[in-house]
């Protein structure tokens, strides 16, 4: 089973899709000579969108290229690459928008560890799903998948709204719940076919690519059985092998698809921590490379989250804001976030910043390029968001030592490919669904010009992305403490 292709085109986003006068100037269809369609925007019955001038990044080829003209059908699909006078019909509505000089046209962002959950209060984890993916979808990520959910049922019904077009947001690949010791109420007596029904459950309710955290072997072979059968993947936050954790040459031989965070191996021993191991890790040393080519060989796809380790230490270099992000929280949030003690793992989790670096960097030099992905698992508590992470995970990947136009693919084509659905998003091509960020400047030149959104586009419909943040700000979190048990109930 692969996601669905088919959902219906998000109806009831016409009055929120929203034209930026500033850049996006409404012209008349070259092909028909017609006027625009006055009440008509983007994401309308039957109008087109079309983008031209400006430059177009081709993430498969690494290169910025002067836009040939981008023309999306209403269904919010890419009809071609071309002048809009050969693809549009006669006569068709159109919204055009003409590039500036110096702005690019890329494909929307896709986090694969894209927590919508956030632990404000110090209570534990919750998902916020009213305001968190307003922020994700005005940063340009247009494709989220949480990594693992503490409450799959709200996620589902929050995929169910932005899919009818009542909220907007990113589109959301749910997760499912965890499988492993993170899930709160994981039975560790659990049977292989116990894991089996409970992954038949929660492919009925529509998830299709899980996630294990905190897995023992015994159930993560079953699981990963389960949802090959269902044509889904799975990732998995592994260990060392010891305390009832997997091994990732374990896993790797068992099937699994993807790996967070670290790439574990024979590096690390079932008797010690993971981190203060792979901290010190010399990639140079013999079982590094063994644990690479295991990637390899079996085109396990590497979810490096670099930037994970930051939230949890103090921030380094050029991490520095460049938007007020706590503004986003309640100011009751913000005055918890003052009062709040410092952290207590920041040696450990600065240097496991350090390791992810080096380690994704010898990864990437062994030939595993094609196979890293970008994931920002920034369960917020109550400073950095998700949306912006995404920024600063791209950003990481560079100051790590890897080359702009590889870090682009992470964040776009290799996320779809691990997918399995590079057929519908992670590039600028017909066919595709119009996942696009208008930005100003050139990612490849700097990328933090990625930060610079202008326009966001969701399969078609067009989002303002200050408009977007505008709703959030203030909003993230309970307002008191009396709101601490239900703030984010919608
Ligand atoms: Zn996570």
């Amino acid at each position: 089973m692969r996601p669905s292709h088919s959902r219906p085109r998000r109806s009831g986003t016409t009055s929120r899709a929203v034209l930026i006068s500033a850049l996006a100037l409404l012209s008349i269809a070259a092909c028909s000579g017609d006027p625009p369609s006055q009440e008509g925007s983007a994401g309308s019955e039957g109008v087109w969108l079309t983008l031209e001038s400006g430059w177009l990044l081709d993430v498969e080829a690494g290169e910025r290229i002067p836009n040939p003209g981008i023309v999306v059908s209403p269904d919010g699909r890419i009809e071609a690459l071309g002048a809009p006078a050969n693809h549009v019909p006669d006569g068709a509505a159109v919204t055009a928008i003409l590039l500036d000089d110096d702005q690019t046209v890329m494909p929307g962002l896709i986090d694969l560890h894209a927590h919508h959950n956030m632990n404000l209060t110090g209570e534990g984890r919750v998902e916020e799903t009213r305001y968190n993916p307003l922020v994700f979808l005005a940063n340009g990520v247009t494709t989220t998948f949480p990594a693992g959910e503490y409450e799959p049922e709200l996620l589902l019904t929050l995929r169910d709204r932005l899919e009818a077009g009542e909220w907007d947001g990113p589109r959301l690949i749910p997760s499912g719940p965890y499988y492993g010791r993170t899930r709160p109420d994981w039975d560790p007596e659990m049977t292989a076919e116990e894991v089996r029904e409970d992954v038949d459950y929660w492919v009925s309710r529509g998830v299709t690519h899980f996630k294990a955290k905190g897995a023992a072997p015994e159930h993560i072979e079953p699981l990963i059985q389960r949802v090959h059968e269902h044509g889904g993947t799975v990732t998995g936050h592994l260990d060392s092998g010891g305390r009832g954790s997997t091994n990732s040459a374990d896993a790797i031989a068992m099937g699994i698809d993807r790996v967070e965070h670290i790439l574990g191996g024979p590096v690390l021993d079932p008797e010690e921590g993971a981190y203060p191991v792979w901290n010190q890790v010399d990639t140079t040393d013999a079982a590094f490379r063994e644990v690479v080519e295991l990637f390899l060989d079996n085109d396990v796809y590497f979810n490096a989250t670099i930037t994970a380790p930051i939230y949890l230490t103090e921030l380094e270099e050029g991490f520095d804001y460049w938007e007020d992000e706590p503004g986003f929280f309640t100011p009751y949030v913000q005055e918890l976030v003052a009062q709040r003690e410092a952290r207590t793992r920041r040696d450990l989790m600065s240097e496991l910043y350090q390791a992810m670096k080096r380690t994704t960097l010898a990864f990437y030099n062994a030939g595993g390029g094609h196979l890293i992905t970008m994931g920002t698992d920034n369960p917020s508590q109550g400073e950095f968001l998700g949306g912006f992470s995404a920024h600063r995970e791209l950003h990481a990947f560079t100051l790590a030592g890897i080359p702009t136009a590889s870090a682009l693919r992470f964040g776009t084509i290799n996320g779809a490919r691990a997918l399995g659905m590079d057929d519908e998003i992670g590039s600028i091509a017909a066919g595709k669904w119009a996942d696009m960020v208008v930005i100003r400047g050139d990612p490849l030149q700097d990328i933090r010009n990625t930060r610079n959104v202008e326009t966001v586009i969701l399969e078609g419909t067009l989002y303002d992305p200050d408009e977007l943040l505008e709703r959030a700000r203030g909003q993230i979190g309970p307002t008191g403490p009396e709101e601490h048990d239900d703030w984010y109930i919608w």
